[in-house]
């Protein structure tokens, strides 16, 4: 395909005639395809050469092999926000856990949520059950393969349901995930921020109008093996089988697209958290179902107000949430974790109570304003419970490695005479 064709297309956009948005499924708005559409030929060579590149450079996956519906649907909802490394180990133990949808529908949203800890966004995995719930009931078990039913499972939203139905079942639709955004952005110089519409229909647009027939499996993994290995934040546009149809690369401007959107503002918090042990076991509890890590299993604590320091917070906090008296016994350092748009950096405390326990009786129940449910738990038992990540952390740091039931009691005594 001649570049300079492509070039002088871009070039004259103003004087090329717009064509209608008419594409189904998709989101319309009503805005035109951009005007400097190749025509039907050059798409043609376009699908070939990057199917082409995938058949010889896709890399082995563990959901590539049989493409299960119910396997491609996991790996699709892990792999958002998820690296593709982190997102492989998930996956195979997910499968180890729950090799299908009925053994999925059958656990309980402790255990689910217990494999999901750590990939975050809580309520995906919640999603996820209560889905395998209703295919299980409605759909006899097996996963629909019908786009408005798809579309109609907990959690599923435009992208999942068109990733479940091309990959799954070979629809005729995209995934544009943020890999086919920069790649679609940067072929075909999408000019505006690629979030924001009207960018976002044009590029849904396009990336439809890329799918093969018949190949909408191999073509959409094709598209975003090559986001994530070739077409990455600084391309690799000498090794990419698509550089003679990039409009960005012929006019020198791949660094200029995709267009960002407003950058999201990172918000630092100050917290504190502390276990507090009676003999051998430690004080969690539950936090309700909504809001932020719901269900998940916590060490009580809280912001950090400005008057005061992270042990005085440590202290009122334990009196807000479950009205025990305590003090600061000992300091385990601070744990910082990065949430999306969140810094937190979490200042961690041993604690005992104000007024003596018996070795092993708390010396009154817990009166809980921030959550369900509470337990007093060993080493172990803490270690079956879905926690956030950094309460997670901490609990590694008290009780983690290669400990023995009997190491990890002397752990705690021995925290105790520090
Ligand atoms: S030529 Fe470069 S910018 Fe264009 S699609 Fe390929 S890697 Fe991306």
């Amino acid at each position: 395909m001649p570049v300079y064709q492509y070039r002088l297309q871009a070039m004259n956009r103003k004087t090329l005639k717009a064509q209608p948005a008419t594409l189904p499924g998709l989101p319309q708005g009503g805005q035109p395809l951009p005007h400097h559409l190749p025509p039907e030929d050059h798409i043609a060579e376009l699908q070939t050469a990057l199917l082409q590149w995938f058949a010889q450079n896709q890399r082995s996956l563990p959901w590539r092999v049989s493409y299960t519906p119910y396997e491609v649907w996991i790996s699709e909802v892990m792999l958002q926000q998820t690296q593709m490394e982190r997102g492989v180990s998930y996956f195979k133990s997910w499968m180890r856990r729950f090799p299908d949808i009925a053994s999925l529908a059958a656990a309980s949203e402790e255990e689910v949520l217990r494999q999901w800890e750590g990939l975050g966004y809580y309520s995906r995995a919640r999603h996820i059950l209560t889905a395998a719930r209703k295919i299980m009931t409605e759909h006899g078990g097996s996963f629909p393969s019908d786009l408005a039913a798809i579309r109609a499972l907990p959690g599923v939203g435009p992208y999942t349901a068109g990733a479940v139905a091309s990959i799954a079942f070979g629809e005729k639709l995209p995934c544009v995930d943020a890999n086919v955004e920069r790649v679609v952005a940067r072929i075909f110089d999408v000019d505006s921020p690629v979030k924001q519409e009207p960018a976002a229909g044009v590029i849904h647009r396009w990336a439809l109008r890329l799918v093969p027939e018949g190949l909408a499996r191999e073509h959409n993994q094709a598209m975003m093996e090559l986001g994530a290995l070739v077409c990455r934040k600084k391309p690799l546009c000498g090794s990419c089988p698509l550089a003679q149809f990039c409009i960005s690369l012929h006019l020198g401007i791949t660094d200029q697209r995709p267009v960002p959107g407003k950058r999201a503002t990172i918000t630092p918090g100050n917290a504190v958290t502390g276990w507090l042990h009676c003999g051998s076991r430690v004080f969690v509890q539950k936090r309700p179902p909504a809001g932020v890590w719901g269900n998940l299993w916590e060490f009580p604590g809280g912001r950090v107000e400005a008057d005061e320091s992270p042990e005085q917070a440590s202290v009122r906090e334990f009196m807000e949430e479950t009205g025990f008296a305590v003090r600061v016994a000992r300091r385990h350092g601070i744990i910082r974790h990065g949430y999306t748009t969140y810094r937190l950096t979490l200042h961690c405390f041993g604690l005992e109570f104000e007024t003596p326990a018996s070795a092993d009786t708390p010396p009154l129940p817990p009166q809980l304003t921030a959550a369900t449910e509470c337990r007093w738990v060993s080493p172990q038992e803490l270690n079956e419970l879905a926690m956030p990540a950094a309460h997670r952390k901490l609990a590694d740091r008290l009780f983690a490695g290669p400990d023995t039931h009997a190491a990890q009691q002397a752990r705690l005594s021995a925290s105790d005479q520090e």
